[in-house]
């Protein structure tokens, strides 16, 4: 009986390394370079699946309030402390199964699965209290930050960019409103 033994070690070191290298890739494509949480087409993508799960959803846009005010006083780097400091706020806030990310300059989101409005509006307000309590910046330890944010709960049936859309308009109205708090869609300010 003739027997052939090859050494196949190399070849899966070289399986491994690829695998490394696709995962590094994927983790890239998903990740916001400034704060190394999620981005927006990441964000866009689990709220997708989350809608196709059809659990309950409550998707939170969240935006700085005059926050090109710190940039112009504190200039552009202070401005991306206060960004990062936001997101490890951000992250700190969620549950295992929460996603949060970065969508844009100083806008960012949540997806709260399983969640009805009341919780979310509960776990949204003691971000924003922590982000008005917080002081990121070491140069200018008065300086303070305030967020507002948009809360929509998932209907049965809508697609993500009607979800977001809601919740952008509630967003808006909790500006008009005078920042630094939460409007939830079909309710008041
Ligand atoms: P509002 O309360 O209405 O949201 O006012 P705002 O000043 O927060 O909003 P505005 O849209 O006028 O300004 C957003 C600023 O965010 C302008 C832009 O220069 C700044 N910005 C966007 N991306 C970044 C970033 O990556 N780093 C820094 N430092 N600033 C950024
Ligand atoms: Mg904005
Ligand atoms: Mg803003």
């Amino acid at each position: 009986m003739l027997c052939v033994a090859s050494d196949i070690t190399a070849l899966s070191q070289d399986g491994r390394s690829l695998r490394q290298t696709r995962d590094q890739a994927l983790r890239a494509a998903h990740t916001d370079d400034l704060t190394g949480i999620s981005n927006r087409a990441h964000m866009l993508q689990q709220a997708g699946a989350l809608i196709a799960q059809g659990q309950p959803l409550v998707l939170v846009l969240l935006d700085l309030d005059h926050f090109k005010g710190i940039n112009d006083r504190f200039g552009h780097p202070a401005g991306d402390e206060v960004l990062r400091d936001f997101a490890r706020q951000l992250q700190a806030s969620t549950r295992r199964d929460d996603g949060c990310g970065r969508i844009g300059g100083e806008e960012f989101m949540m997806l709260l699965p399983g969640t009805d409005l009341p919780q979310a509006r509960a776990v949204v307000q003691r971000l924003l209290e922590h982000v008005r309590a917080a002081r990121p910046l070491a140069e200018a330890p008065a300086q303070g930050n305030t967020t507002s944010a948009g809360l929509a709960l998932h209907r049965a049936g809508e697609c993500t960019g009607a979800l977001y859309r809601r919740a952008d308009q509630a967003l808006y109205r909790a500006k008009q409103a005078g920042r630094d708090r939460l409007v939830c869609d079909g309710a008041p300010a």
